[in-house]
């Protein structure tokens, strides 16, 4: 079998460049160890209800050009997002706004919220953060740190927040106005379909092999069944330390083990997303995922999530990027950039070693279909 483009991985990055490649009129085929396509975003219809199987996906954007693209595929829902965080057994809103402020301190006003964040941080003198921690404090605050940052972070990042880069906390947003939204973004939304059937038509036209390891595969340049491929390009969406055989070492990720439940009641946390931000709590979050689809059905299904260190055999989600990992993925980079002229390309959260979210993985793989296409 012969294609213009190999594909390695059907997540979105993937799936983005193979509709590309596809409407530009080249041959693809993708290659996909699982058994199933759309990588993390993957979602399974369980009683009725879109399962986030690798984790929570709430697509969030303010690049209009990736709205509309998406929304070629996809018909998308109004879903905001509002996390509440438990710490013992106190709740709180979230993302860090006036209804948290209030709730914590019994203030009404965001002057009132700002000189109680002034007077907890005065003996600190936090110039310039170096670190989560600073960062977390210099924004909110040590008892909002301490109550809502502190334990969550460390759970989910397995490191002391004195030791993390301080952008991680960045990605939520600080506001002084009475607003649970927990994205800035301009356009919000779940899939009403979920998202393996977006990433279906994304790659609707591809050939696709599903529970193909790529680096078996790339041993003989056959598949499990014995059958040869041939391809011009390839487009890889894996572990780029593991595509060159972690010859400067391996990268660090994190990876979350789902115990997922189905419950007899039709709603047990009376939202899609609870965050358990004390240590003593093992898990960081359980997300109940009838909530992101406004679902009616008689029963739920829960999913715990286990935050832990990736090792071989396990699944990485999300890449650790301080600064001993940036540069060992620069070193990795440099080789990335030399395979060009092989026309290999990479991409993803997992080929990039980027903590992506999902619009910029398609904004992407968006530009590169368009420089190489
Ligand atoms: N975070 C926190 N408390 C929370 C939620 C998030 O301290 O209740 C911090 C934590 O360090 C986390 C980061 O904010 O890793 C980014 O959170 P986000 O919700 O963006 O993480 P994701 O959904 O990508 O896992």
């Amino acid at each position: 079998m012969k294609y213009n483009d190999l594909i390695v991985g059907s997540g979105l990055f993937g799936a983005v460049y193979a509709r590309e490649a596809l409407d530009s009129g080249r041959s693809v085929a993708v290659i996909e160890r699982r058994d199933h396509i759309g990588g993390n975003v993957y979602t399974k219809r369980v009683s009725d209800i879109d399962v986030h199987v690798y984790g929570a996906h709430i697509f969030h954007t303010s690049d209009r050009e990736v709205w509309e693209y998406v929304n070629r595929f996809a018909e998308f829902n109004n879903y905001i997002n509002s996390p509440v965080a438990i710490y013992g057994d106190e709740l709180y809103n979230l993302p860090f706004n006036m209804n948290t402020f209030s709730k914590m301190w019994g203030i009404k006003t965001p002057a009132e919220a700002k000189a109680k964040i002034a007077e907890q941080i005065r003996d600190l003198d936090i110039k310039e953060p170096k670190n989560l921690e600073e960062q977390a404090l210099s924004l909110v605050g040590r008892d909002v740190y301490e109550k809502l940052i502190k334990g969550y972070t460390e759970k989910q990042w397995g490191r002391p927040c004195n030791e993390l880069p301080a952008f991680i906390i960045r990605r939520l947003p600080l506001r002084f106005v009475y607003d649970n939204n927990y994205f800035t973004d301009r356009y919000q939304g779940i899939p009403v379909d979920g998202y393996t059937a977006l990433v279906e038509k994304l790659l609707k036209g591809a050939d696709i092999f599903t529970g193909e390891d790529f680096f078996d595969f790339r041993k003989n340049n056959t598949l499990k069944d014995g059958a040869g491929i041939e391809y011009d390009r390839l487009i890889f969406t894996g572990q780029i330390d593991q595509y060159f055989d972690y010859q400067y070492g391996p990268l660090e990720y994190r990876s979350v083990r789902f115990e997922t439940e189905e419950l007899d009641t039709d709603n047990y946390q009376g939202n899609a997303v609870v965050n358990y931000t004390s240590a003593d709590v093992p898990y960081t979050r359980i997300i109940e995922h009838k909530h992101f689809n406004f679902g009616k059905q008689p029963t739920t299904i829960i999913s715990r999530e286990y935050s832990s260190e990736w090792k071989p055999g396990v699944e990485p989600y999300y890449p650790i990027n301080d600064e001993k990992n940036n540069e060992l993925y620069q070193r990795y980079a440099d080789l990335a950039g030399k395979e060009k002229k092989k026309d290999v390309y990479f991409g993803g959260r997992l080929g990039q070693y980027k903590y992506y979210n999902m619009d910029q993985v398609i904004a992407e793989a968006l530009s590169l279909s368009e420089e190489i296409l």
